[in-house]
């Protein structure tokens, strides 16, 4: 689990780690002696790093670490001095962000899950800074999914949410957040847009949708489409729960006025606004 540093007494930082490494453990030092109690820092380093050991004498690649630095009450060669334990905490770190990505992330679809994203939109509604480029939010919702879920099960409903997902993914640039809200609905964010845009780019997803071919299990074709409901943010309308109900009103809207469409949430008008 470690290697051997026994070849490392009488070396400083600086000879036997990068510049930049040595600097950085030097300032930790140097805090913990000024705070004067024990310091925990997490950090990685590779045996490849460390001049002087046989990196091949240890575990390979970066290793993560745990370092318990503790003021010494007593001086070293007239000096004082830190005691740093260092911890391999790999495994634990490796287990933790798994454990992070299984939590944020929808199972079926791969795409992240309604906790993230609401995370995700939150944090960018926070940074948004008002007249520069817009935000907009895009509600998508697979149209008469029970029929089909009924008719042909639960399993062949899944392929169709998964291979939706795929199709709209390949319509997506990479910096769109997309998630799966739930059951066949997902959810879009599209940042430095315009209504124009965000609506254009509804409009390509549902058109993709509709001239997909979805194949069940039993080689059957079935027609899939989407309605989408967009909102943008805007001044009355910057909270997560705005435009997330508005999206949501403009859903229903695309429902009802046939399914398989695009929706933009409206202005309300400004007598209403002032009200
Ligand atoms: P609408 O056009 O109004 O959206 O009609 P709909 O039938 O799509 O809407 P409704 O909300 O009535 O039905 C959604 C269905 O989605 C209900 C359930 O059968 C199905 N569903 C929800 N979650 C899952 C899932 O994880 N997998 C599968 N296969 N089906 C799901
Ligand atoms: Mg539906
Ligand atoms: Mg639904």
């Amino acid at each position: 689990m470690y290697h051997d540093g026994s070849c490392l007494v009488d070396f400083s930082l600086f000879d036997v780690l990068p510049r930049e490494k040595a600097e950085w453990c030097l300032a930790e030092i140097q805090q913990t002696l000024a705070d004067n109690c024990l310091r925990i820092v997490e950090y990685t380093l590779a045996g490849g790093e460390v001049g002087v050991i046989d990196e091949n004498a240890g575990p390979a690649g970066e290793l993560w670490f745990e370092g318990r630095i503790k003021p010494m009450h007593t001086l070293v060669d007239g000096e004082r001095a830190v005691l740093w334990l260092a911890s391999n905490i790999s495994q634990r770190h490796h287990l933790e962000a798994r454990l992070r990505q299984l939590s944020e992330t929808d199972e079926l679809t791969g795409l992240c899950n309604r906790r993230r994203f609401m995370q995700i939109l939150g944090q960018q509604l926070t940074d948004y800074v008002p007249e520069t480029a817009d935000i907009a939010l895009l509600i998508v919702d697979i149209d008469h999914f029970k029929p089909i879920n009924d008719q042909y099960g639960h399993l062949d409903g899944d392929l169709i949410i998964k291979t939706l997902t795929a199709v709209c993914a390949a319509e997506l640039d990479t910096n769109a957040l997309f998630a799966r809200l739930g059951g066949e609905e997902f959810a879009i964010v599209l940042t430095d847009t315009t209504p124009g845009a965000a609506l254009r780019i509804a409009e390509r997803l549902r058109q993709a949708v509709a001239a997909s071919r979805f194949e069940l299990e039993c080689a059957t074709v079935v027609p899939v489409t989407i309605s989408i409901g967009a909102s943008v943010v805007r001044p009355y309308r910057r909270r997560i729960n705005e435009l997330l109900r508005d999206a949501d009103i403009a859903l229903y809207e695309a429902k009802s006025q046939g399914r398989n469409r695009v929706v933009m949430a409206r202005d309300p008008d400004p007598a209403s606004r002032r009200a």
